[in-house]
């Protein structure tokens, strides 16, 4: 582990890290922030001798340094100095009441435990539980659209890339919705420019304005 690169890195963690220690979320059952604030908490957890999540977390009575309990003990092996870069504690110093150079340490293990019970449970939960259940009803039903278009030309493309599809499928209807209801007036003079976009193209023929002219023009007859 460097460092530096903590930044960088806090979004994305090497998955089988994290499926190894129950910490891996799938794909559409949690929002990117819950996923997020899960990584940044396991980076909190991982060993410095063997950059995985800790087994066994223990502590070195010398400099409070936490490690896996079996890697502390094969390092302890043979070497005398706390292995944390800039540390360089002797391992050899007990706690105040003797014993042994390192202790469990049940806050960690709990913490840990507590963070792969979250994970769980949002992996048990149904997919994309935080959305309203009537863009659930749209994702899905963009979804059955799609599969009936479907051809075999996309390969293995997973679920989480439909949902997102799906989604963005779904805002450029509503946007379309939206226009068709009240956007005409509002939005003409930008479709006229826009001709190739197709949401745009609802109001060439019988637009607003052209209904207005006509109205202005029937006025006026109606009035000569
Ligand atoms: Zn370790
Ligand atoms: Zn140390």
């Amino acid at each position: 582990m460097t460092s530096d690169s903590a930044t960088a890195t806090s979004v994305t963690m090497d998955e089988s890290i994290l499926e190894e220690a129950g910490l891996l979320l799938k794909t559409g059952h949690a929002t990117q922030k819950m996923e997020e604030s899960i990584n940044t908490m396991a980076r909190l957890l991982i060993c410095p001798l063997c950059d995985k999540i800790f087994k066994q977390p223990s502590t070195l009575c010398s400099c409070a340094h936490s490690f896996c309990m079996h890697c502390i003990d094969d390092f302890a092996c043979s070497n005398w100095n706390c292995p944390v870069e800039g540390c360089n504690m002797p391992l050899s110093i007990t706690g105040r009441h003797g014993g042994s150079y390192r202790k469990r340490n049940p806050q960690i293990a709990q913490t840990l435990e507590s963070l792969q019970l979250i994970c769980k449970q949002l992996n048990e939960s149904p997919k994309n539980w935080w959305r309203s259940p009537s863009v659930l009803k749209s994702i899905e039903e963009t979804l059955k659209e799609r599969q009936l278009e479907k051809s075999d030309d996309d390969e293995d493309d997973d679920d989480d890339t439909s949902v997102d599809d799906a989604l963005d499928e779904f805002r450029k209807r509503y946007r379309k919705v939206d226009r068709q209801n009240f956007g005409e007036s509002r939005d003409f003079a930008r479709s006229k420019k826009d001709d190739d976009d197709d949401i745009d193209s609802i109001d060439s023929d019988d637009s607003l304005w052209a209904r207005g002219k006509r109205c202005k023009h029937d006025n006026k007859r109606d009035r000569a």
